[in-house]
């Protein structure tokens, strides 16, 4: 990841993409020309590196010359009115190939029409390497394209985000989702994630979610998930992973605009945490770290039995009911250690102690990243 000013941006397209495209434009116009010497015009300034690629590769001779787009001055609209300066060649008769280094509406485009209209070129041709179909908004029929793109914002090889990024050789696009915090809290049922995910939404400014509150809320209000839901939760058992994995998402996408995430509760298995990991990668972003709150197996059994006299909740007041949820845990959940340790990931905290004490520790942590 790189960041230009202000904006985050990953790796997009690589040199090695770039080349191969740049080459086969080189080699289907040459096809096509055949011995005619052709002018080609680069686009200034994104076009810089294009241009000066794809002469390298050309076969065959040619003439390369550039001009400038310029904006009108004091015009003020939506759509950049510009004109193109430079062209100083004289080119009648002569085949012409636009380089573009991309397109995406085409108002470049319709101005380089406008002014090779009075040009009495014998053909124009027009090639561009990066070209975005979902944001085209001309007729011009484009001759060559060398690699389509989605509608994102890229920068790299020529393209810049406020004048940074020209030089670097591979191509970035920008993060949709600009940089969030994701923290997946961790340990066996009655560790205090709940109690911690309260101290640290509040100072990291990150959304908490809880799927266990979740559940209960469905549970309250009687929906369909709820129901669902509560014939697991009532035995200590685990809701299905499709069934979790599909509500996960849904409250993730409830909170666009969020710094990030505090996941309680969830991932509790493998499954979960590659749907966790997909998600966020469609988010542009990854789970940070998952810390782990660590306590001895009496103490959460003590902690649980006390919760449930004011808890309220069914699975907190039985004993045997908590026995196995903690059997749930190191049957399907504990394994996660290895998924998020194999990642770098893992951070185990010491989960007893007092309330304050413990959170100093996972911010410890937290600071850390
Ligand atoms: P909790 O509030 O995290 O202790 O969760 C209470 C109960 O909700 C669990 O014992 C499960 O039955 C259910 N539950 C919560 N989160 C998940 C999850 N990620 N996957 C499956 N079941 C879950």
């Amino acid at each position: 990841m790189i960041k230009l000013h202000d904006k985050f941006f990953k790796p997009f397209i690589s040199a090695e993409e770039i080349d191969e495209a740049v080459r086969k434009i080189a080699m289907d116009i040459a096809d096509e020309l055949q011995d005619e010497v052709p002018v080609f015009v680069g686009i200034l300034n994104g076009s810089f590196m294009f241009t000066s690629d794809f002469v390298k590769v050309y076969p065959k001779p040619c003439e390369v010359t550039f001009v400038k787009l310029a904006s009108y001055e004091g015009v003020k609209s939506s759509e950049d009115i510009q004109r193109l300066i430079g062209l100083t060649q004289d080119l009648t008769g002569r085949t012409v190939v636009i380089l573009e280094d991309i397109i995406d509406s085409g108002s470049t485009l319709a101005e380089v029409h406008r002014i090779f209209e009075n040009e009495k070129v014998k053909k124009l041709i027009i090639a561009t390497l990066f070209y975005k179909p979902e944001a085209y908004k001309r007729d011009f029929k484009l001759h060559y394209v060398g690699i389509e793109i989605p509608n994102k914002f890229i920068v790299g090889y020529g393209l810049d985000y406020d004048g940074l990024g020209r030089d670097i050789p591979e191509v970035y696009q920008i993060l949709t989702t600009q940089h969030m915090t994701n923290l997946v809290l961790f340990g066996p049922p009655g560790a205090g994630k709940g109690t911690q995910a309260n101290f640290l939404k509040e100072k990291y400014n990150l959304v908490h979610i809880s799927t266990g509150d979740v559940f209960r809320y469905n549970i309250k209000n009687e929906t369909a998930l709820g129901m669902l839901a509560k014939s697991y939760m009532d035995k200590g058992e685990l809701v299905p992973d499709q069934v979790t994995i599909d509500m996960l998402n849904a409250e993730v996408e409830k909170n666009t605009d969020a710094n990030g995430f505090i996941f309680d509760g969830f991932p509790r298995t493998n499954a979960q945490a590659k749907a966790l990991d997909e998600l966020m990668a469609s988010k542009d972003s990854s789970i940070n770290a998952m810390i782990a709150l660590e306590v001895d197996d009496d103490v959460l059994v003590n902690r649980l039995l006390e919760r449930g006299k004011t808890s309220g909740r069914p699975d907190d007041s039985n004993e045997s009911i908590i026995r196995n949820r903690i059997k749930e845990y190191y049957d399907k959940t504990a394994v996660l250690k290895v998924y998020y340790s194999s990642q770098d990931k893992y951070y185990g905290v010491d989960g007893i102690g007092s309330i304050e004490d413990i959170t100093e520790r996972l911010c410890k942590v937290i600071d850390g990243l």
